[in-house]
C-alpha cells in the first residue's frame, strides 16, 4: 500500500541536485521526506496538496546559502523572507569568525543583544523555542571565541591557557553539532592571531570531523599569500578548508583569482581538501570601521564606496565597495568546487547590499541564461548536493526517496534578481514554491508563515 503524499508536484523538470540532466516527472512528499520522484509514480490522497509545474518549472532541492550572517536573524527575522524567496532552505551561519554563540553581549550584526547562552546548545534552545523558516547549520567563530577569551580589543598572542579555553569551546561546539570553525582574519580580534593559533583550533574541529571556513587575512594585494596560509592551516591541522567569498579586491589585483584557484587545484591534487564560495557581484560590503583607516581613505576609495547605513541607534555603518572585476566572477563560477554564498548582512533597517535578496537568482540570470557559463543542473548542484555534503547537511541536497524534502520550484526562463543597490530589499522574480522540511514556506510570491526550519547537527 503506497503511502499517501502530503504534497505532490506534478509535471516538473526535475533537477535532482546531482548535476545530471533534468528529467520530466512528479515529485511526492510525505512526512517531511521525498517519497517518490519520476514519471507517473506519485501517490495522492484527498488531503494532498497538488502543485502543477506545467512541464515548465524546475523542481530542485532547496538551495543552501553557505555563507550567511543570519545567526541573529533566526531570532530577529524568523521568517527569513530575504532567503526563502530565493529558494534557500538551508543556511550556514557563524561565518567570518563571528558566531551567535557563545554569546558575547556585543550588539553587532552577528550576535544577539542580551543573549546569555554559553554554547551551541544554549543558542539552539533559544532559536528553536521561537522557530524560524529555513534550516541552519552552525560554524563556531574564532573572533567570537577570542572576544570571550582574550577580549575584543586585546592584540596579545593567545597564552597556553587561552588556547586551552578556545580549543575546549571548539570541541564543545563540535560535540553539540557544529560543522566546523570559521575565521575572519581581516577583522578584530582575529587579525591578531598567527596561523599557529588557528592550526590549534582547526585541529579540534578536525577531530570532530568538521571543516575550517575562512575569510582570509587579505583578499587584495596579498590574496595569494592568504590562500597559501589557508592551505597551510589545512595541511597542519588535518582540517578540510573552505575559502569564503573568494575574490580579488582592487583593480591592480584583478585576475589574481585565476592564480589563487590554480593554487587551490595544485593543493587538492597534492592531497589537500579545499572548496570555495563566491557571491555574484563586483561590489563587496562590510563594517566600514573594519575596512577603513587614515591610510586607506583616498579619493579612489571614496569614489568606489557607498555608505548604506548611517549607524542607526549607534550600530555600525556598512560600506559597499565597488572593487571587483566581472571577469573574475566568471572565473569563479566556472570552477567545479565553487559554491554560492550570499554574505548578506540581514540589517533590514538600512540599505543592505543587494546580495542579501538577490544572490541565488542572480546566478541563474547572469551565469546560466545571459552568459551561459553553467547549466541549470550544474547551478543547482553547486547550490544543493555540493554544499550539503561539504557542510554536513545529511540527507539533504538531493531529490531522492527518503531524503529530507527541502524544495525550490522555479521558472528557469524568468528566475531573476530584482534587488538593486538603490532598492536592495526586493524579492526575486520567478521563484514559485519553496518547501522546507515538507512544509510549504513560499507560495507564488506569498510567505506562508510556516516556521519549519531546524538548527541541524553536523552529519546527523
Ligand atoms: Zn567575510
Amino acid at each position: 500500500m503506497p503511502r499517501v503524499a502530503d504534497v505532490v508536484i506534478r509535471n516538473a523538470l526535475i533537477a535532482d541536485g546531482s548535476g545530471g540532466p533534468l528529467t520530466d516527472g512528479d515529485v511526492a512528499i510525505g512526512e517531511g521526506r521525498f517519497l517518490t520522484a519520476g514519471a507517473g509514480s506519485a501517490p495522492a490522497g484527498p488531503s494532498t496538496l497538488e502543485l502543477d509545474a506545467r512541464g515548465e518549472l524546475v523542481c530542485s532541492p532547496g538551495f543552501i546559502d553557505v555563507h550567511t550572517h543570519d545567526d541573529a536573524a533566526l531570532i530577529r527575522h524568523p521568517g527569513l523572507e530575504f532567503k526563502v524567496a530565493q529558494g534557500c532552505t538551508g543556511l550556514v551561519i557563524g561565518n567570518c569568525g563571528f558566531s551567535g554563540f557563545p554569546a558575547t553581549g556585543i550588539d553587532d550584526i552577528e550576535s544577539v543583544a542580551g543573549g546569555d547562552w554559553p554554547d551551541l546548545d544554549g543558542y539552539r534552545r533559544v532559536v528553536s523555542a521561537s522557530g524560524f523558516a529555513a534550516n541552519a547549520m552552525a560554524l563556531v567563530g574564532h573572533n567570537t571565541l577570542r572576544s570571550v577569551t582574550i577580549g575584543r580589543e586585546d592584540p596579545r598572542p593567545a597564552s597556553g591557557a587561552d588556547l586551552t579555553i578556545m580549543r575546549d569551546h571548539v570541541r564543545r561546539a563540535m560535540d553539540q553539532g557544529a560543522c566546523g570553525l570559521s575565521t575572519g582574519l581581516i577583522y578584530q580580534p582575529g587579525k591578531w592571531a598567527p596561523a599557529e593559533e588557528i592550526i590549534e583550533l582547526a585541529s579540534a574541529a578536525a577531530d570532530g570531523g568538521g571543516l575550517y571556513a575562512t575569510h582570509m587575512r587579505n583578499e587584495g594585494d596579498k590574496l595569494l599569500e592568504s590562500v597559501a596560509e589557508a592551505i597551510r592551516i589545512g595541511a597542519e591541522s588535518g582540517c578540510p578548508v573552505h575559502i569564503s567569498h573568494h575574490k580579488a579586491g582592487g583593480r591592480e589585483n584583478w585576475g589574481k583569482v585565476t592564480d589563487s584557484l590554480a593554487a587551490v587545484d595544485r593543493a587538492n591534487t597534492a592531497g589537500s581538501d579545499i572548496t570555495l564560495d563566491f557571491y555574484p557581484y563586483t561590489a563587496s560590503s562590510g563594517p566600514m570601521a573594519e575596512y577603513t583607516s587614515p591610510e586607506t581613505v583616498t579619493q579612489e576609495w571614496a569614489d568606489h564606496n557607498q555608505f548604506a547605513l548611517t549607524a542607526p541607534g549607534g550600530r555600525r555603518t556598512i560600506s559597499i565597495g565597488f572593487g571587483m572585476s566581472e571577469d573574475d566572477l566568471v572565473t569563479n563560477v566556472r570552477h567545479p568546487l565553487m559554491m554560492i554564498g550570499s554574505d548578506g548582512i540581514p540589517d533590514l533597517d538600512g540599505l543592505p547590499h543587494p546580495r542579501l535578496y538577490g544572490t541565488f537568482p542572480r546566478v541563474f540570470a547572469e551565469y546560466v541564461r545571459k552568459r551561459q557559463e553553467i547549466s541549470v543542473a550544474e547551478a543547482v548542484r553547486r547550490m544543493t548536493s555540493l554544499p550539503a555534503d561539504r557542510f554536513g547537511l545529511s540527507g539533504r541536497g538531493r531529490i531522492a526517496p527518503g531524503a529530507r524534502a527541502d524544495v525550490a520550484v522555479f521558472d528557469p526562463a524568468s528566475f531573476r534578481d530584482a534587488a538593486t543597490f538603490a532598492a536592495p530589499k526586493q524579492e526575486p522574480e520567478g521563484m514559485v514554491w519553496v518547501i522546507v522540511n515538507g512544509q510549504l514556506a513560499y507560495d507564488r510570491g506569498r510567505h506562508t508563515g510556516a516556521l519549519a526550519g531546524r538548527l541541524l547537527s553536523f552529519r546527523s
